[in-house]
């Protein structure tokens, strides 16, 4: 009997020991993993453009909201359609989502930039209300604050700082792509530094894709707001029609 109990206790004593033993490897492992975990995890963090002053001396000449020449900002002002804007050459791209007054004749086309910068590649269907502009980044498409501080007011300035946000993993930040939306309506300009996103601005349904490093797809499409499948604009014309 003594024997068999000696047996036993050696038989319970060498069990608690594996477990325990099981359990320290299991937590060994667990570290392990965990710093295999923190070496792979990069953070992925928004970086924002630090403020910068205007150098511009005659606000009239800003090349967004004034009427500087050689902007192209001049010619697409208060048309109601959306642009890219390659921003530091300032090519205003437009995108002539709609035949509004006859200027967009759509179409494909190849606009090259100046050496360095963007390229637009354009497929304007205006007969359909839609557009994609795919811009090509050049070796010099990381925006640079000091080619635009003497070319806009302070007000337009900040209005495009706030729009040249960076993302990216933190250790590798590459800056912000030269590259933003303007609706030349209402002259709000919209950021175009997100890989993927879709939004609309005012009556226009606007999907970005920048995934590719080299390259990024605009596409515009006009998409009115609809009330029982009819647009608003043309019930409230038909209500006129109707009174007057
Ligand atoms: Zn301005």
């Amino acid at each position: 009997m003594g024997r068999n109990k000696t047996v036993f206790g050696i038989g319970v004593l060498c069990f608690i020991m594996g477990m325990c033993l099981g359990v320290v490897l299991a937590g060994l492992n667990k570290q392990e993993f965990q710093a295999e975990e923190q070496k792979t995890r990069k953070t992925w963090k928004r970086q924002e453009q630090p403020p910068a002053n205007s150098t511009l001396a005659d606000t009239a000449e800003c090349y967004l909201c004034g009427n500087h020449n050689r902007s192209l900002m001049g010619m697409f002002r208060g048309r109601d359609d959306l642009g890219v804007i390659c921003v530091n050459d300032w090519y205003v791209m437009d995108m002539q989502i709609r035949n509004l007054d006859g200027m967009g004749g759509g179409g494909s086309g190849w606009t090259v930039g100046a050496e360095d910068s963007c390229s637009f590649q354009t497929d304007r269907y205006p007969e359909r209300g839609i557009s994609e502009i795919t811009v090509e980044y050049g070796a010099n498409s990381i925006f640079d604050v000091k080619k635009v501080q003497g070319h806009l007011c302070q007000t337009c300035l900040d209005k495009l700082l706030e729009v040249m946000d960076s993302c990216g993993y933190e250790g590798e930040e590459i800056g912000a792509k030269d590259i933003c939306m303007v609706d030349f309506k209402t002259l709000e300009l919209y950021s175009l530094q997100e890989h993927y996103s879709t939004r609309y601005i005012r009556d226009y349904y606007v999907q970005i894709d920048g995934e590719d490093e080299e390259d990024m797809d605009v596409i515009g499409i006009y998409t009115p707001v609809l009330e029982n499948g009819e647009r608003v604009e043309d019930i409230e014309k038909e209500l006129e029609s109707m009174y007057n």
